[in-house]
């Protein structure tokens, strides 16, 4: 006779992870009858037998879940027994109220890797090898709960030892959604451009130089030989991408130290189960230039299917992987546009039949300090939610343009999506659409709020306008970095912000970019920034660094500067620079920028490192990658105004610094000298802001922030005069992070406004 029955309700990770198999066997082992499904909030368990068994029962429950589950929550509710005498895995009961995580797509597990290395294993060099624990999981769903039927896998018939295999307690597949074999599951073959099906193995023909184009998990790669320079050109003029870095992928751990410096925390990251791209040290020149030019860091990815392990051999090191799309195009997904849109770039294509469901590219992550730091939240971050204090009103932020992605913030979650490059690019626009809805779904959320940039002109401000039946608020760009930074941080009183960035909308029509403020999600106040440069052109300055160069010497030295800009400045035509004066003088197309990213810009042309760009963040990363990293003496500079905002004045450091250039000083020196400039700024507005408003704390963000010289300086400085600093890790400090704070920020605005007009009809 059962003591009791205990009915446990999981809230988190729970689905796609191997839980149900996982409860089984533990039910089994305490000696416990009942059930376990799935359900549309997460995991029902009902466990009945003795008392001390179900307190056994939980405890393993809890402290030894199946390694890619997270409880968040879990409820427990003591019931009289119902007389069940044995366990089941019972249907998914859709019928519950809320909603679960949808897992993230996870790199192959060790025992996986076994099984694939394993001539005497059915699954022997299966490229497709999954289990219970690893695997594409968000990339192949259409819904939850997470049911055969809800992803890519369904069309797809277990054949009788997979389907034995389901059913079989003992096996590591037990109830594995996703379970295949190289009998009945997803087939991989290899074809020439013309359609041919090929038999060469893949390894060989990279050796000899060619360009495959890979199907993975979340969407169509590129890859070639990492050591083979002429084959990266060939790459390189196909995706016509000239100068941006290319990540590569090692073969294994040993394989990226030969390339790469690694510590313990990024060996720690690189072999995690997300398995994100790993910004890494170069070490010597032992890898072509053509690979990331300029830099002296590389990203660097381990191989995390099976499909990837098997492009290896003893003779390939390392391959460059690279999403296989078109400068800024969204990523392929299909066999049929990959056939078409890589017709002349790839030599070969790797298929696969799994339809790609949710289109994903690789994150990109790097270590600062001793923790991870994420840049590009996409494959294997999501789509699991943030946890919010707070319950939440249902929330779309739109994010921006560029590195755009939205949240979804409802309950007790913010869910932000995945990456979707520049929405200008209709294709990516439609993707982000396609992916809006997805979220909407798997939260059952009907945004009442939606927020946008202030940029008029930004593709994902048009998308907010044009929603109907919402509350849209228009948010500051700045002030949202600062919002996702606090929001990540759980900060919920005012302090202190600084924002470093490319440009943003600022709320005087001005592009701001180097912002002191103080505030938090109901509103800021700017209490200092870069002094207003006028600036010639919108685009064209952000990807000419040498207008924005050319304009500060204009500004500082008058007519000598233009003299100036002709010799320092040689890409600049005569023609360029009377167009640029004459646009200055008469202020024609000239917008006012306190940008931090223009001035890394105008340095980095300064000092003839880069005068075009054909990346976002080209010429500052060169600059940071030439620049000296130990202490530098600061050039001078000015804090101006008697009240807020400040202006901050870099007249003088620009005169130094063409004081050293003259001079001959070495570019290294010249570029230490100029981070601990900025860095130099940032400690002591801080410091002063911070007694002014008798506040210690203070929150980082912008796109500039991921200069790691910058950031490690700043907080160096910042903990020396006794301030706490908060950083963003695992939401992006670049725009890829915007959508949380634009969230938290609509939110307050809608309660603001709710609350006084409902004061309004009271009165
Ligand atoms: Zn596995
Ligand atoms: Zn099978
Ligand atoms: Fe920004």
């Amino acid at each position: 006779m059962n003591d009791e029955a205990w009915h446990f309700k999981l809230f988190g990770i729970v689905q796609g992870v191997g839980f149900r198999p996982f409860i089984h066997r533990l039910a089994k082992k305490c000696n416990l009858s009942g059930w376990v499904n799935n359900s549309a909030s997460g995991l029902e368990i009902w466990t009945e037998g003795e008392k001390n068994e179900l307190k056994l029962f939980k405890e393993g429950l809890l402290r030894n879940p199946p390694p890619s589950a997270q409880i968040e929550r879990y409820e427990i509710t003591v019931k009289a027994p119902a007389g069940y005498t044995t366990f089941s895995i019972n249907a998914s009961d859709n019928n519950t109220e809320g909603y679960t995580f949808p897992p993230p797509d996870t790199g192959i597990c060790e025992q996986c890797l076994k099984e694939f290395s394993d001539p005497k294993n059915r699954r022997y060099k299966y490229l497709m090898t999954t289990c219970a624990e690893c695997g594409p999981r968000f990339s192949i769903i259409h819904s939850l709960p997470y049911d055969r039927e809800s992803t890519a896998m369904k069309t797809f018939t277990l054949c009788p030892v997979c389907n034995k295999e389901y059913n079989d307690i003992q096996s590591r597949r037990y109830h594995t959604e996703a379970i295949a074999c190289p009998v009945c599951g997803p087939r991989v073959w290899l074809v020439d451009e013309s359609h041919n099906t090929i038999q060469q193995p893949i390894n060989e023909l990279l050796k000899l130089g060619k360009i495959i184009a890979i199907k993975g998990i979340g969407g169509f790669h590129l890859a070639c030989d990492a050591l083979n320079e002429t084959t990266i050109w060939r790459l390189r003029s196909g995706k016509k991408r000239n100068d941006k870095p290319f990540a590569i992928m090692c073969r294994d751990l040993a394989a990226a130290k030969e390339y790469c410096q690694l510590n313990a925390a990024e060996i720690k990251l690189l072999t995690s189960s997300v398995k994100p791209i790993v910004l890494l040290q170069k070490r010597s020149k032992k890898l072509p230039y053509n690979i990331t030019h300029g830099l002296n860091t590389i990203g660097v990815m381990l191989p995390y299917t099976a499909l990837h392990h098997a492009l290896f051999d003893t003779k390939l090191n390392a391959i460059v992987l690279t999403s296989a799309n078109l400068s800024d195009d969204p990523l392929i997904v299909s066999n049929q546009a990959a056939l078409e849109k890589l017709h002349g770039i790839a030599d070969f294509f790797l298929f696969h039949n799994r339809v790609i469901i949710n289109s994903c590219d690789d994150s990109v992550a790097a270590v600062i300090g001793s923790d991870a730091i994420v840049y590009r939240r996409s494959r294997g971050y999501v789509p699991v939610p943030l946890s919010m204090k707070q319950e939440h009103y249902s929330v779309l932020a739109c994010g921006g343009d560029l590195k755009s992605t939205f949240c979804i913030l409802t309950c007790h979650h913010a869910f932000l999506s995945q990456y979707f490059g520049d929405l200008a690019n209709y294709e990516n626009y439609r993707r982000y659409l396609k992916a809006v809805s997805f979220y909407k779904k798997i939260t059952k959320t009907k945004p009442i709020i939606v927020a946008h940039d202030l940029h008029p002109g930004y593709t994902s401000t048009a998308y907010a306008q044009k929603l109907e039946d919402v509350f849209t608020v228009g948010v500051q760009h700045h002030h949202a970095h600062f919002a996702s930074c606090i929001a990540e941080n759980n900060i919920s009183r005012p302090i202190l912000g600084v924002v470093c960035d490319g440009t943003g909308y600022g709320t005087d029509g001005a592009m701001w970019g180097f912002e002191f403020m103080y505030g938090d999600y109901q509103g800021f106040e700017r209490l200092a920034h870069l002094e207003y440069l006028a600036l010639p052109g919108g685009d064209t300055a952000v990807a000419n660094p040498s207008h924005t160069a050319l304009s500060y010497l204009y500004h500082i030295l008058g007519h000598d500067g233009l003299v100036l800009a002709k010799a320092l400045l040689p890409r600049l035509t005569n023609n360029d620079i009377t167009t640029l004066e004459m646009q200055l003088d008469q202020s024609l197309g000239v917008y006012n920028t306190s940008s931090c990213g223009r001035l890394f810009d105008a340095v980095a042309a300064l000092l003839g490192l880069c005068t075009t760009v054909s990346y976002e963040g080209q010429a500052a990363m060169l600059l940071e990658a030439i620049s000296y990293k130990n202490d530098c003496t600061p050039y001078g500079y000015e804090l101006l105004g008697e009240h807020y905002p400040y202006q901050l004045a870099v007249n003088k450091a620009i005169k130094e610094i063409l004081l050293d250039v003259r001079n001959g000083v070495a570019k290294e020196i010249i570029g230490g000298r100029f981070h601990a400039t900025v860095s130099e700024i940032i400690v002591a507005t801080v410091s002063r802001l911070s007694h002014e408003k008798e506040c210690r704390q203070v929150a980082l963000s912008g796109g500039v922030f991921q200069n790691r010289i910058l950031i490690e300086s700043v907080m160096k400085g910042l903990k020396n005069k006794g301030i706490d600093v908060f950083i963003q890790r695992k939401v992006p400090t670049n725009d890829g992070g915007l959508a949380l704070g634009q969230a938290l920020i609509g939110e307050e605005v809608y309660k603001r406004v709710s609350r006084s007009s409902r004061q309004g009809t009271q009165n």
